[in-house]
């Protein structure tokens, strides 16, 4: 198999990659030798490439190149396509390509009317031909760089893609002689994307993944035990994106432009077209600097126009759009019936998500012990650009080698059919000291068969201590904070100027995460424990809900051991 570079695969030999497809940029990444994911730039240095096409004088642009052209060319400029793909005309919304090629009815689907060929007629390109077209270059883009042909890919799809959605891709790529792999969700993508890393340390935990991206946001909750993914809960929110963001910039230069040259530059089609490209640019440039210019040759009637804007204008202006993007994470928290308490990590993924506003108000919505991983809040983030292709270049490494069976076998859903835990099961020992507090060795919703270890300080005098296994269930306990207490003059003070302070003064109530044991399931009796000593608990809960538990003193002879039937 050769490719236009000449590049050659051997024969049956499968390379493959992870592609993110969006429908403002798509990634595609590899896996190293070492097993580490990198996402590959293309030929024009791009590791985000705009999913657009545009055709002038029958050549065909792509990525940034393309996106130029949404300037003087939007009619034969193809944007923002992946959510037509393997859906009725009917039933689209052909909002995000008002500025380009405009979606058309042909059948029953989606196309556009281009001029790709010598013909002085328009051809019509439907968006499954669109999309193995962008295929094909993302492939070649890949080709060139690893130096051989690819032919295969784990591709990433939104939660929410339909059937008829996911069997479009899957024949889009086909057509572009790639074999789809697997398609994987994702907020999956963007969890492999952290825990497939070769210094990963895989945890039990629930974690948000927060989709931003250009022209739609999607939230799930996931929860993560013993490397496996249950997804709680989702929520989409179609209109809300890095779109609305620029927008809030478009807005704020060309009302300067009109307090100066009283015209509106948004009237005019390549005004608006000049406006966005800047204003994204500028936009993006906030998400780094405090501040950031803007620079258009011949705006609008000739006038060229150059201002700046600051981080703080622009978070105020964008303030209304943040707190949107807020509130779809804390109701996909709501949706799956959990608190912003029980949350231990926010994945902040795609582009919008570097924005770092975001990030800092999440910080505030979620408690201190939940790590908000992205750019402005963690150190340890990976670029939120990134993950999506990241994660589907990990699962394209595993998977690669098997054959189309054992793939179909590993994919089907195991997440929604394995057994679960639908109680917590935790620890509480007892001595004649000390209440028993109830500790969460296995949380609910943990997929079956699983196995835990833990290490508990036993009663600080030691003794006999009772280990008992015992159902559970978490809590949320409200206090109210103490009153504070003012005295005459801060009281004065405060009254003379109620509308300002009063509602920074109100007091939070304080939330916390308590455990009741609800039901006991074992007790195990370990004598002569060492004052200052550890005891450590071992469970292997079986599918069937059977259990064996072992309790020992760490360092001490023997341990006690009890099978518990289902
Ligand atoms: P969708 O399908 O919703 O369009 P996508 O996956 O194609 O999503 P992404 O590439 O994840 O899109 O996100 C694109 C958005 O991210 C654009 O609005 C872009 O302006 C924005 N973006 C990219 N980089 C930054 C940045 N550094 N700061 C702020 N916004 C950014």
């Amino acid at each position: 198999m050769s490719d236009e570079t000449g590049a050659v695969a051997d024969a049956g030999e499968r390379v493959a990659i992870g592609i993110a497809f969006g429908n403002s940029s798509s990634s595609i990444a590899f896996t190293t030798s070492d097993g580490k994911a990198e996402v590959i730039a293309n030929e024009e240095g791009d590791r985000q490439i705009p999913s657009i096409l545009s055709y002038v004088d029958k050549e065909e642009f792509h990525g940034t190149q393309a996106k130029a052209q949404l300037i003087r060319n939007s009619k034969n400029t193809v944007a923002y396509f992946r959510d037509y793909l393997g859906k009725d005309f009917k039933s689209i919304d052909p909002t995000p390509s008002h500025q380009s090629a405009h979606p058309q009815q042909i059948d029953s689907t989606v196309a556009f009317s281009v001029h790709d060929t010598d013909s002085e007629a328009p051809s019509t390109v439907t968006v499954s031909e669109v999309t193995t077209r962008h295929f094909r270059r993302l492939k070649q883009s890949a080709s060139d760089f690893l130096g051989k042909t690819v032919n295969a890919a784990v591709i990433t799809v939104p939660t929410n893609f339909s059937d008829s959605q996911r069997e479009a891709l899957i024949a889009a790529a086909k057509n572009a002689d790639i074999e789809v792999l697997q398609l994987i969700h994702e907020p999956a993508a963007a969890l492999l994307a952290y825990d497939a890393r070769p210094e990963a340390v895989v945890e039990d935990k629930l974690v948000v993944v927060a989709d931003l991206g250009g022209i739609r946001s999607d939230v799930a909750v996931v929860a993560s035990r013993g490397g496996m993914y249950t997804i709680l809960a989702t929520v989409h929110d179609y209109e809300l994106g890095g779109a609305n963001l620029d927008q809030v910039v478009i807005d704020y230069f060309a009302k300067e432009f009109i307090k100066k040259h009283k015209v509106d530059p948004r009237e005019d089609p390549r005004g608006l077209a000049k406006l966005k490209a800047e204003g994204e640019a500028t936009k993006k440039a906030l998400s780094i600097g405090t501040n950031a210019t803007l620079s258009i040759e011949s705006l609008t009637n000739g006038i060229d126009y150059g201002s700046t804007i600051n981080r703080t204008r622009y978070e105020l202006l964008a303030g209304k759009v943040f707190s949107q993007f807020t509130s779809l994470i804390q109701s996909a928290v709501k949706k799956a019936e959990l608190d912003i308490l029980d949350i231990d990590e926010v994945i902040l993924a795609g582009g919008t998500s570097h924005t770092p506003k975001i990030a800092r108000l999440l910080e505030s919505v979620f408690p201190e012990k939940t790590t908000i991983l992205a750019p402005a809040t963690s150190p340890t983030a990976i670029n939120p650009s990134e993950l999506a292709a990241r994660g589907a270049a990990y699962q394209a490494s595993l998977i690669q080698e098997f054959d189309a069976e054992d793939i179909e076998q590993s994919i089907h859903p195991m997440v929604t059919v394995t057994p679960h835990l639908s109680s917590a099961i935790g620890v509480q020992l007892v001595s004649a000291a000390e209440d028993a507090v109830f500790r969460p060795l296995v949380i609910n919703r943990t997929a079956l068969p699983a196995r835990r270890v833990a290490q508990y300080l036993a009663p600080k005098e030691g003794g006999d201590v009772l280990v008992r296994i015992t159902e559970g269930v978490r809590d949320i306990k409200v206090t109210k904070p103490e009153p504070i207490v003012k005295d005459k003059k801060e009281q004065e003070e405060e009254d003379s100027d109620e509308d300002f302070t009063s509602d920074e003064e109100e007091e939070e109530d304080i939330r916390e995460v308590v455990w009741k044991a609800t039901k006991p399931i074992a007790e195990v009796a370990i004598k002569g424990v060492k004052a200052g000593g550890k005891i450590e608990v071992t469970i292997n809960i079986n599918s069937d809900l059977g259990a064996q538990i072992t309790a020992r003193e760490v360092g001490g002879k023997g341990g006690v051991r009890l099978a518990v039937e289902s």
